[in-house]
Protein backbone atom coordinates (compact mmCIF):
# COMPACT_ATOMS: atom_id res chain seq x y z
CA UNK A 1 0.00 0.00 0.00
CA UNK A 2 1.36 3.23 -1.03
CA UNK A 3 2.86 5.84 1.68
CA UNK A 4 1.70 9.93 1.42
CA UNK A 5 4.46 11.94 2.75
CA UNK A 6 3.31 14.43 4.62
CA UNK A 7 5.07 17.89 4.41
CA UNK A 8 3.17 19.32 7.75
CA UNK A 9 5.22 20.19 10.36
CA UNK A 10 3.26 19.59 13.90
CA UNK A 11 2.39 22.48 15.44
CA UNK A 12 4.40 23.38 18.49
CA UNK A 13 7.51 22.30 16.87
CA UNK A 14 10.32 24.70 17.18
CA UNK A 15 10.84 26.96 14.30
CA UNK A 16 14.41 25.85 12.64
CA UNK A 17 17.03 28.53 13.51
CA UNK A 18 15.66 28.92 17.03
CA UNK A 19 18.55 28.59 19.32
CA UNK A 20 18.92 29.27 23.28
CA UNK A 21 20.85 32.56 23.69
CA UNK A 22 23.94 31.04 25.07
CA UNK A 23 28.01 31.85 24.81
CA UNK A 24 29.21 28.03 24.22
CA UNK A 25 32.58 29.50 24.19
CA UNK A 26 32.04 30.55 28.16
CA UNK A 27 29.18 28.25 28.68
CA UNK A 28 26.68 30.76 30.32
CA UNK A 29 24.53 34.14 29.05
CA UNK A 30 25.60 35.82 32.17
CA UNK A 31 27.96 38.26 29.53
CA UNK A 32 25.75 38.76 26.77
CA UNK A 33 24.87 41.62 25.29
CA UNK A 34 22.15 41.79 22.93
CA UNK A 35 22.80 44.22 19.74
CA UNK A 36 19.96 44.00 18.18
CA UNK A 37 15.89 42.26 17.72
CA UNK A 38 14.39 42.20 14.88
CA UNK A 39 11.01 40.75 13.80
CA UNK A 40 10.90 37.64 11.59
CA UNK A 41 9.20 37.74 8.24
CA UNK A 42 6.31 37.17 8.60
CA UNK A 43 6.11 38.36 12.41
CA UNK A 44 5.96 35.70 15.10
CA UNK A 45 4.33 35.47 17.90
CA UNK A 46 7.04 33.46 19.79
CA UNK A 47 10.33 34.04 17.82
CA UNK A 48 12.35 37.24 17.15
CA UNK A 49 15.90 37.50 15.21
CA UNK A 50 18.09 38.17 17.39
CA UNK A 51 22.28 39.46 17.33
CA UNK A 52 24.33 39.66 20.63
CA UNK A 53 27.97 39.48 21.80
CA UNK A 54 29.21 37.85 24.81
CA UNK A 55 31.51 40.84 26.06
CA UNK A 56 33.68 38.41 28.14
CA UNK A 57 35.14 36.58 24.88
CA UNK A 58 33.92 39.08 22.40
CA UNK A 59 32.25 36.57 20.39
CA UNK A 60 29.15 37.23 18.41
CA UNK A 61 25.93 35.43 17.71
CA UNK A 62 23.06 35.80 15.20
CA UNK A 63 19.90 33.67 15.31
CA UNK A 64 16.43 33.42 15.75
CA UNK A 65 15.19 32.81 19.74
CA UNK A 66 12.08 32.36 21.93
CA UNK A 67 10.40 35.39 22.86
CA UNK A 68 10.77 34.18 26.21
CA UNK A 69 14.75 33.26 25.98
CA UNK A 70 15.12 37.16 25.05
CA UNK A 71 12.82 38.08 27.91
CA UNK A 72 15.13 36.35 30.37
CA UNK A 73 17.90 38.36 28.93
CA UNK A 74 16.62 41.45 29.33
CA UNK A 75 14.52 41.10 32.46
CA UNK A 76 17.51 40.50 33.68
CA UNK A 77 17.63 44.26 34.10
CA UNK A 78 14.66 45.18 35.10
CA UNK A 79 12.39 45.26 32.15
CA UNK A 80 8.22 44.63 32.30
CA UNK A 81 7.68 40.90 32.04
CA UNK A 82 6.27 40.33 28.89
CA UNK A 83 7.10 42.74 27.06
CA UNK A 84 10.88 43.09 25.34
CA UNK A 85 12.30 46.69 26.10
CA UNK A 86 15.14 47.57 23.31
CA UNK A 87 16.90 50.58 21.77
CA UNK A 88 14.11 52.22 22.49
CA UNK A 89 11.57 50.29 21.20
CA UNK A 90 8.72 47.88 22.50
CA UNK A 91 8.25 44.46 21.42
CA UNK A 92 5.24 42.64 22.21
CA UNK A 93 4.78 39.25 20.47
CA UNK A 94 7.57 39.45 18.98
CA UNK A 95 7.06 42.96 16.78
CA UNK A 96 7.47 46.28 17.80
CA UNK A 97 4.09 47.98 19.52
CA UNK A 98 3.25 51.14 17.91
CA UNK A 99 2.43 54.35 19.49
CA UNK A 100 -1.80 54.21 19.50
CA UNK A 101 -2.16 57.73 20.74
CA UNK A 102 -1.77 59.93 23.60
CA UNK A 103 -3.54 60.61 26.76
CA UNK A 104 -3.42 62.90 29.64
CA UNK A 105 -4.28 61.03 33.13
CA UNK A 106 -4.99 64.43 34.40
CA UNK A 107 -8.86 64.59 35.09
CA UNK A 108 -9.49 68.08 32.92
CA UNK A 109 -7.04 69.08 30.66
CA UNK A 110 -7.51 72.69 29.26
CA UNK A 111 -6.42 73.18 25.54
CA UNK A 112 -4.23 76.48 26.33
CA UNK A 113 -3.60 78.53 29.30
CA UNK A 114 -1.44 81.01 30.71
CA UNK A 115 -0.96 79.46 34.05
CA UNK A 116 2.49 78.09 34.31
CA UNK A 117 1.63 75.72 37.03
CA UNK A 118 -0.85 74.22 34.97
CA UNK A 119 1.17 73.34 31.89
CA UNK A 120 4.20 72.06 34.33
CA UNK A 121 1.12 69.76 35.73
CA UNK A 122 -0.05 68.58 32.53
CA UNK A 123 3.50 67.69 30.96
CA UNK A 124 4.50 66.00 33.56
CA UNK A 125 1.04 63.75 33.27
CA UNK A 126 1.16 62.89 29.54
CA UNK A 127 1.42 59.64 28.21
CA UNK A 128 1.79 57.73 24.84
CA UNK A 129 -0.03 54.57 24.81
CA UNK A 130 1.64 51.58 22.78
CA UNK A 131 -0.69 48.76 21.30
CA UNK A 132 0.22 45.56 19.56
CA UNK A 133 -1.55 43.59 17.27
CA UNK A 134 -2.50 41.78 20.16
CA UNK A 135 -4.34 43.84 21.65
CA UNK A 136 -1.91 44.60 24.64
CA UNK A 137 -1.74 47.79 25.35
CA UNK A 138 0.83 49.88 27.74
CA UNK A 139 0.96 53.40 28.46
CA UNK A 140 4.60 55.04 29.03
CA UNK A 141 5.27 58.47 29.81
CA UNK A 142 5.66 60.91 26.85
ZN1 LIG B 1 31.72 34.10 25.94
ZN1 LIG C 1 1.09 41.25 21.75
Amino acid sequence: MPTISDPVVPSGAPRPGAERIWCGKCGTNEHVILDSIEPLEPPSAELVDIAYTCVECDTFYAHASTFRDVAEILNQRGTVSGVLQFGGEYIHCGEPMKIAGTGFHSVYAPMSTEDPAVDLLDVYLATKVLRCRCGFRMELPS
